[in-house]
């Protein structure tokens, strides 16, 4: 009886409507991109809510992020029309960890007042573990083994449950000692670290089955939004939660996309789809094929490109959003990434000021979404000359970054020696030796002199005031800082800096250090060093820097949105760019050396998640050339654009470019002419590519009443088994 049906299961279509009201028993929705996953959820808690079903304190929703959870709460007040007086159990796992545990935490040996270590917290402490078993933490990297504990955590291994093997691999086969005593000391210290928000609230749970039962009873709906990207301790956990006992009924909604797992690197395991089937029988499996957000010419492209992977569920999708005004992706080419921030700056405005059918765009409806966080550096520069506003989401700015900041801390000092807060920023960064003790005695001894920090050390290291070996310590930096000054004058500032990273051992601690955010912040040092090539001086640099730093971010402004490709999971925008699609850049590098073919998948997942950001708009750029170390180095296009598929991607402006530029030697060449690595990679041009397909298969376009459709191979059969290690 559609007539009586509440306004927000109207508009709702049938595989929708069946995932938001099979309210009872288990349900997985597994569906692409857009599909409306997330607004089945939303809907979902609406309607459990608005039929009474359960209060809001009664559901338990996990999100991805902090960000996710508040809008699904904004979201769900306006479907049942009204605040929604609490939704305790709606966040990330980690949060609601946070808050079982407060609640539990006597069972695990803590008082509910724990905190939280960071990692730095963190390594300090397996340091100090390391040291005390009398082992040479040179040898044996607290970094590295801090790493090892957060795989073991995610996987949900607890000290006893970890393999011999990996036992062995650390510390003289002492690996199974130290997690212990690691964990014991955390007790002593009433704190644990973020794989313990997990791990606790499983063990607790294992340990308690009357307060798991209480739980059972108090979480009548659990639902999980981006379920590909569950890890096993997060699952194991989600299990505990879910399975009930036999003849009670097991409400919990998963939805996800196999094809948007973009998290095997942290641990997130796509199998955990699978599992779901087998750990819940009975489970209705829906899918969803009707894709929302996009146009017929995004999702065809975005569709093509995913089916260049191999492990893959089957799935169908299309849109009816298809316009005879819809542009088809965009591929443009630049000559350096300088130049593809103009460009991209360029259309941006364009956009702002009018469309080609002279429609203004927000800027709010437009995001950049970048493979690695360096590549924020030159849009950020180039809008703040713009004055265009923008806002990096899900991190900081480039130049907030904390090796950034300490970098740039040293050039500060470097140029201006009464730079006290630069000097109290590095003077113990890397470790020299100078802590707390030493920064209070200078500070003493400056205040009192009124001198700065830097000539106070240069003092103070002529008496005797100190101890013979943070006085050495002292007296290098001070010579350090004396010769860098020196060289300011005559010295080109790029090379003079990167000395200064070096020298001060600033480069080599990043370089040394384990942990997976290192390698980044490598890039982002280089990265730094690159811009400040188009400045005269370190000076005028560093006056730049505090422009753009001045800069507001404000979450009200109309202002273009650029984050990673990693935090646009499950948003949405008119136009997106998609910038420094070259091989090395996207698909990564590091990805491919450490994880091979499962790597190059992960890229390609990446890209596709990119790809169906963009509602109307999507453009995708490459650039001829790019700096590594500080040499121009001619770049490849990356083998996704040859994945493209030719009916719904079109070169754009590269006559323009081609001519326009007087630079010469690109252009259409990248793709069709003869090219000095065109035998380096398998398919030479994008559209030789499409041309030379031969793997019909799994690349199998057919047109269901004139909408793109997809179908992947073994998809009638349902999922290929794949082997799923056991718990
Ligand atoms: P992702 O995989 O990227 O997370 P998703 O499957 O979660 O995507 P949603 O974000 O829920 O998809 O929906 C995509 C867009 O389609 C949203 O703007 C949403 O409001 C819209 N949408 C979803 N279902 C419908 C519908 N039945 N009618 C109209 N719009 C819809
Ligand atoms: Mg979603």
């Amino acid at each position: 009886d559609n007539s009586r049906r509440p306004d927000y299961l109207a508009g709702l279509n049938p595989e929708q409507a069946e995932a938001v009201e099979t309210l009872d028993g288990p349900v997985l929705v597994l569906a692409g991109a857009g599909t409306g996953k997330t607004r089945v959820l939303t809907t979902r808690i609406a309607h459990i809510l608005s039929t009474n079903r359960a209060f809001p304190s009664q559901i338990l929703a996990v999100t991805f992020t902090n960000k996710a959870a508040r809008e699904m709460k904004e979201r769900i007040a306006l479907l049942v029309g009204g605040a929604v007086e609490g939704m305790p159990w709606l966040g990330t796992f980690h949060s609601i960890g946070v808050k079982l545990l407060r609640r539990h935490s006597e069972l695990v040996g803590l008082s509910s007042s724990f905190t939280i270590l960071d990692t730095d917290d963190v390594v300090r402490l397996i340091k100090q573990l390391i040291q005390a078993e009398g082992l040479d933490d040179k040898r044996w990297p607290a970094k590295q083994f801090a790493g090892m504990i957060d795989t073991w955590k995610n996987k949900g291994l607890g000290p006893a449950d970890i393999p011999e093997g990996d036992s062995r691999a650390f510390a003289n086969g002492k690996g199974r000692e130290l997690y212990a005593a690691y964990q014991n000391r955390l007790k002593t210290l009433n704190a644990c670290d973020f794989g313990d928000l997990l791990l606790h609230p499983i063990n607790m749970f294992r340990q308690n089955p009357d307060i798991l039962k209480d739980y059972h009873q108090r979480f009548r709906y659990i639902l999980v939004d981006e379920y590909q990207d569950t890890n096993t301790a997060q699952y194991m956990w989600l299990r505990l939660l879910a399975q009930r006992p036999k003849g009670e009924l097991q409400n919990v909604c998963c939805v996800g996309d196999d094809d948007q797992s973009i998290y095997g690197w942290r641990g997130a395991e796509v199998d955990n789809i699978l599992r779901f089937e087998k750990d819940f029988p009975g489970a209705k499996v829906i899918k969803l094929e009707r894709n929302y957000r996009s146009t017929e010419h995004i999702l065809g492209a975005a569709a093509h490109l995913i089916a260049h992977n191999e492990g893959r569920l089957g799935k169908t999708l299309f849109t009816d959003r298809s316009d005879p005004n819809d542009i088809k992706v965009q591929v443009h080419a630049s000559w350096d990434s300088e130049e593809e921030a103009r460009a991209i700056g360029e259309e941006i405005e364009q956009l702002q000021r009018s469309d080609s059918s002279g429609v203004r765009h927000n800027l709010n409806d437009m995001a950049i979404l970048v493979r690695a966080s360096f590549q924020m550096r030159e849009f950020e520069d180039r809008f703040v000359t713009l004055g265009l506003n923008y806002r990096v989401v899900g991190g900081p700015r480039f130049y907030e970054r904390l090796e950034i900041r300490d970098a740039m801390a040293y050039f500060r000092l470097v140029c201006q020696p009464a730079d006290d807060l630069a000097f109290e920023r590095i003077i113990n960064t890397p470790k020299r030796g100078l802590g707390d003790t030493t920064v209070r005695a200078l500070h003493d001894y400056a205040r009192v002199r009124d001198i700065p920090m830097l000539a106070a050390a240069a003092d103070i290291i002529e008496t005797d005031e100190m101890k013979p070996k943070p006085r050495k310590a002292l007296f290098d930096v001070v010579q350090s800082f004396r010769r860098w000054q020196g060289l300011l004058e005559n010295t080109p500032h790029t090379e003079l800096a990167e000395q200064i990273l070096e020298e001060s051992g600033y480069t080599d601690m990043w370089k040394n250090d384990k942990s997976a955010e290192a390698p980044g912040r490598l890039e982002n040092l280089k990265e730094l060093i690159r811009s400040m090539d188009s400045f005269e001086s370190m000076r005028g640099f560093l006056e730049h820097v505090a422009l753009v730093m001045d800069a507001e971010q404000n979450e009200d402004l109309d202002a273009v949105s650029i984050m990673t490709l990693h935090s646009a999971k499950g948003l949405e925008f008119d136009t997106v760019f998609l910038p420094g699609w070259e091989e090395g850049l996207f698909p990564h590098q590091r990805s491919l050396d450490e994880s091979g073919r499962a790597g190059l998948e992960e890229e390609r997942r990446l890209a596709y998640v990119g790809l169906t950001r963009a509602k109307r708009r999507c453009h995708i750029w490459f650039v001829s050339n790019r700096r590594i170390h500080g040499l121009w180095q001619s770049t490849i296009p990356s083998r996704f654009l040859d994945e493209l598929p030719e009916t719904h991607v079109e070169v754009a402006e590269m006559e323009q470019s081609y001519g326009g530029y007087g630079r010469g030697g690109y252009g259409q060449s990248r793709f069709d002419k003869a090219d000095p690595f065109a035998n380096s990679y398998s398919t030479p041009g994008w559209k030789r590519a499409q041309a030379n397909k031969t793997d019909a298969t799994r690349d199998n376009w057919g047109s269901r009443s004139g909408h793109a459709v997809e179908r992947i191979g073994y998809g009638e059969s349902g999922p290929k088994t794949r082997t799923i290690d056991g718990e």
